[in-house]
């Protein structure tokens, strides 16, 4: 059976007492109301990790952070290595949010670079890809998703490659409101996971976690995630809510 996950990237948001009061909301959230079968994870800024990951080790969650270096270790200024990461207890990493690629002009050879040092370091990428609104309706949407997974994760082996979570998210949907309709989440993911099967087998395809971001709320997660394709979601705005995030995870 694949892996359920519902992740929660804060983006650049909370302070240091808002970030706790949202931890602790989780905890107690999930005290109450825990999904058997999904794994939860959050991705906070970096800098609140140690917190963090001693709420989420105590409340069986997990942590991530949403941006590594490409390089080892040195002279980079302002950069995050992917073994300081892995030494704090954190265990996955978002790379290739749209956001990233827009604003910090990440492309698929430097987010493939740290894919590989997620992976050497024992962190579990969260690949997103998606297309933008042109892009979707000029109905190119299959062809750049399709050349996104090509450029970041073909060059891996299988067995990396299994180590690997893909979230599809139409950039259209982020942060918009404009959630993609559950036909069009599914069409998505069905297409991604046959991708995959042609470079690394049926197997390896079924067994990939897909997961759907884009607007994805409490109120429309279940039909979302009720698709056969889709195994959760990776949530922006509804993941600072602890009730809504909980509320998420126990979709299915
Ligand atoms: C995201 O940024 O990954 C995301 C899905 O954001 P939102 O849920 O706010 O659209």
């Amino acid at each position: 059976m694949r892996r359920k996950i519902v992740a929660g990237n804060w983006k650049m948001n909370k302070t240091f007492d808002e970030a706790e009061d949202l931890l602790f909301g989780i905890s107690d959230e999930l005290a109450n109301n825990s999904p058997e079968e999904v794994s939860i994870v959050v991705f906070p800024p970096a800098l609140y990790l140690e917190l963090a990951n001693d709420v989420a080790n105590e409340n069986n969650f997990f942590t991530g952070v949403q941006n590594i270096s490409e390089h080892e270790s040195g002279a980079y200024t302002g950069e995050i290595s992917a073994a300081m990461i892995s030494s704090t207890g954190a265990s996955f990493a978002i790379l290739g949010h749209s956001e990233r690629r827009m604003y910090f002009g990440e492309t698929d050879a430097i987010i493939a670079r740290k894919i590989d040092q997620a992976i050497k370091h024992n962190i579990t990428p969260v690949y997103c890809c998606g297309e933008v609104l042109e892009e979707r309706e000029s109905e190119k949407h299959f062809e750049v998703v399709e050349k996104q997974i090509g450029q970041a994760l073909f060059h891996l082996t299988k067995e990396d490659f299994s180590k690997v979570v893909i979230a599809y998210e139409p950039v259209w949907a982020i942060g918009t409101g404009r959630t993609a309709t559950p036909q069009q989440a599914q069409e998505m993911h069905a297409f991604i996971r046959k991708v995959l099967a042609a470079k690394f087998g049926e197997t390896a395809a079924n067994e990939t976690p897909v997961l759907y971001g884009g607007s994805c709320n409490a109120a429309n997660a279940r039909e979302l995630f009720a698709n056969e394709d889709v195994d959760g979601g990776l949530i922006g705005g509804a993941s600072l809510k602890a009730s809504d995030f909980v509320k998420i995870a126990n979709s299915f």
